[in-house]
């Protein structure tokens, strides 16, 4: 049975006012929805946090100015969405209908196991996924008020180093090279972040030339951990970049993205983000950086195309579990791992949550764009949000009239996106991965970002979901030979204990 067609307004989804700019708000104090509020760009005071916002927006349009309308990012699903490939159920199909393997959640890390053994070792697999579509966070949609394809759940980019990814994401869909480039607004303006030589060039009024005198001038201003390394985020980036840019740049964002002093937090999470002696501007410095031409949701679309593969959507695992019961050879859980487990009597695990405002700014002109690159990262207090996208930038989008600007506030409830490392958390999930391994024995297995508790960058979910295919399926075949272990990559590759997802 298909899915009628709802529209499914995600409410967890709120708007937050930014600073300095007067947003609609999307309830009124009665509950009852409002109609999002419009304005025009030069009605707008752009002011905030002791500058203006945006430095300038790039109108190619002469004549009417473009209007601005602000609203929660919500996507009406016309049905569910499994990217065109027309075989979603709503509902588990009845009995006798087994599957010799059952995966729970058809995101990245499902959606390469389950590909896996259907084209692999040709067995029959269900997905089993809560929300109404697939592509896991990855989902994106064509925008109906724009027409640009936007994330429904923040900017995905995809990196790695390493080939074996980067060979089995290309068989799926054509990809567009992109190297991603993100500006810090900060004190009045614009800076590349992460830092580099032109970003001290400009914060301090210094003239460094080269990677020497760039190194020097890092090592003048840093303050090391000491013998027994950096114990938190606040030493790691006090390490790498100084008090001053430390208070500049990471100790208001991270405030903002994770609730809680950099103090508290592992020195993993600001030690993911580099310092460059040099002019290069990439976020990342991978030797594969593309973004899916026709967008997540159409190539993750291509990954569960095998007939093998039933997909039933916005399914609750654990509302049908007992109907399943004796149905699936084996059980891939990729969800929470703390909720599989809940009725253990453990604390929960604490997860980072995101909301998104969406700034639709119409009739800016095909060429026109809002801010001047992909992604603003706005690590002042002052301002209420962390991060802006502009999804026009990206390759591979439509073309617009108009663009959107995506703004991110973090908070403790709604979705999980963050796994939040800290040593309470360490401790809670390691009984939870004891409880977790007795299952295995129950032939039920625990992969990707929430089941493992790890916030993995895409390449790493993926490298992740194929070295556990290999091994399990090594060990139903004994013969096989044996899971090559990975040494472990500094920054930006697949490690196991890596922090990273974007
Ligand atoms: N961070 C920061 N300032 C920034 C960007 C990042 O302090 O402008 C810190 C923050 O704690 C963040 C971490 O570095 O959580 C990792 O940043 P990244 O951009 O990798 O985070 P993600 O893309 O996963 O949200």
């Amino acid at each position: 049975m298909l899915v009628p067609s709802i529209a499914a307004l995600l409410s967890s989804v709120a708007s937050t006012p930014a600073a300095g700019v007067v947003l609609a708000d999307d309830r009124s104090p009665a509950g009852e929805r409002r109609l999002p509020e419009r304005r025009h760009l030069h009605e707008r005071s752009m002011r905030g946090g002791g500058g203006t916002l945006f430095q300038r927006f790039f109108p190619r349009t002469p004549g009417e100015q473009p209007e601005v309308i602000s609203s929660p990012l919500e996507h009406a699903l016309p049905n569910v969405d499994d990217g065109g490939l027309g075989k979603a159920y709503t509902s588990v199909p009845e009995p006798p209908r087994k599957w010799d393997v059952c995966v729970v959640g058809a995101g990245l890390s499902g959606g390469v196991i389950a590909e896996r053994y259907a084209t692999l070792r040709k067995q029959s697999v269900l997905i089993v996924e809560k929300r109404r579509h697939i592509a896991g966070n990855c989902y994106d949609f064509l925008d109906d008020q724009t027409g640009l394809r936007l994330n429904l759940y923040g900017p995905h980019n995809f990196h790695t180093k390493l080939t074996n990814v980067w060979d089995y994401v290309k068989r799926f869909g054509r990809w567009a090279h992109y190297y991603h480039k993100k500006l810090a607004w900060s004190e009045g303006r614009f800076v590349p972040f992460p830092l580099n030589t032109e970003t001290l060039n400009t914060i301090y009024d210094q003239h460094l030339m080269g990677a020497n005198e760039t190194a020097a001038f890092l090592a003048k201003i840093a303050e090391p951990c000491g013998p027994g390394g950096c114990s938190n985020s606040e030493q790691q980036s006090v390490a790498s970049v100084g008090r001053a840019a430390y208070n500049q740049f990471y100790r208001g964002y991270t405030l903002k993205q994770w609730g809680v002093d950099p103090s508290q937090l592992d020195a993993l999470v600001t030690g993911r983000i580099s310092v460059r002696s040099d002019f290069d501007n990439r976020y990342f410095t991978d030797r594969y950086q593309s973004q899916p031409r026709d967008g997540y949701t159409r190539w993750m679309a291509g990954i569960l195309s095998d007939p093998l593969i039933d997909l039933v959507l916005g399914v609750d695992w654990f509302d049908v579990q007992q109907r399943l019961a004796g149905r699936c050879g084996k059980l891939i859980f990729t969800g929470p791992i703390d909720h599989y487990f809940a009725d253990s009597g453990l604390p929960k695990l604490t997860y980072r949550s995101l909301r998104f405002e969406k700034l639709a700014v119409l009739n800016i002109g095909e060429h026109g764009y809002y801010q001047p690159g992909t992604s603003v990262n706005y690590p002042e207090m002052a301002v209420p949000f962390t991060r802006s996208t502009e999804y026009k930038h990206y390759p591979g989008q439509p073309r617009s009239n108009h663009t959107v600007v995506v703004r991110e506030t973090s908070g403790a409830d709604g979705e999980p996106y963050y796994p939040v490392p800290n040593p309470r958390n360490h401790a809670l999930y390691a009984k939870y991965k004891a409880l977790a391994d007795k299952e295995a024995l129950k032939g039920v297995h625990f992969v990707g970002r929430l089941a493992n508790y790890k916030y993995f960058n895409m390449d790493q979910a993926i490298d992740n979901a194929l070295r556990i295919f290999d091994g399990l399926d090594r060990d139903s075949a004994p013969g096989r030979p044996p899971v090559k272990k990975r040494k472990k990559e500094h920054k930006g590759g697949a490690h196991e204990d890596a922090l990273h997802f974007d």
